[in-house]
């Protein structure tokens, strides 16, 4: 293996471990928290590192650049489970619906109405996540705490999405716990049970606040700046 394949393995692993302790330290079962590999902008060695370490779900930002990597590293692997993660325009929905496993974005009628359609088209049915913007924050996406109920309800039954569970990525600066919890209240209102929460730097907090799936990016493979 190459330094850089030996530094993601024992990455990976670290991670793992900690969610398992963290899990644990919270009475949870290990086995109930999904590890998202962000592979973002990342060298295709390292994501093929990942891979070769066992891992098979992945999250990715953007539509076309998932669309260069991943019908080809499918071919060789698995199993893979893809995530998309970052904001979804409508005109990126018909590739999206037909790449993705999981849709973590949803955040506005048009959108919901345009994903629905397509599912239809496809006869696919990526999960749905509705993506909640609890810092409430001007620029992010996601749908406004006030506005959720109404959204989530409106994807479920006007538009027939199979919607799953929330998603949220808090503000930088803030004590990521409050948005966690923010969440969690959220779904349990729903009847949603996954929970998409937790990223390189909050992780463990997401894990013992009820996170089902946690996103890494950074603590498995590396800044995203090593060219
Ligand atoms: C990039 C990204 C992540 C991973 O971030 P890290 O801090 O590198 O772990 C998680 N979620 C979303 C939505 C992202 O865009």
């Amino acid at each position: 293996m190459t330094d850089a394949a030996t530094e993601v393995a024992a990455n990976l692993a670290d991670v793992r471990a900690r969610i398992a302790a963290a899990a644990a330290e919270a009475g949870r079962d290990p086995g109930t928290v999904t590890l998202i590999a962000v592979g973002k902008v990342q060298p295709i060695e390292r994501v093929e590192a990942a891979l070769l370490a066992g891992q098979r779900v992945f999250g990715e930002n953007r539509v076309q650049e998932a669309q260069g990597k991943w019908p080809g590293l499918r071919e060789r692997f698995d199993g893979v489970e893809l995530h998309l993660i970052g904001p979804l325009q409508t005109n990126k929905v018909r590739e999206a619906v037909a790449l993705f496993d999981v849709i973590q974005t949803v955040d506005r009628p048009k959108l919901a109405a345009e994903l629905a359609r397509e599912m239809d088209r496809q006869g696919r049915r990526p999960d749905c996540y509705i993506q909640i913007n609890t810092g409430e924050e001007a620029q992010k996406a996601g749908v406004l705490p006030a506005e959720a109920d109404a959204f989530i309800e409106a994807c479920r039954s006007a538009h027939g999405l199979p919607v799953v569970g929330l998603m949220c990525i808090p503000p930088v600066d803030d004590d990521p716990a409050l948005h966690f919890a923010l969440l969690r209240e959220l779904a349990k209102r729903h009847g949603l049970e996954r929970l998409s929460m937790g990223m390189s730097g909050d992780y463990e907090a997401a894990v013992a606040l009820g996170a089902t799936h946690v996103r890494v990016g950074t603590a498995i493979f590396g800044a995203r700046d090593h060219g």
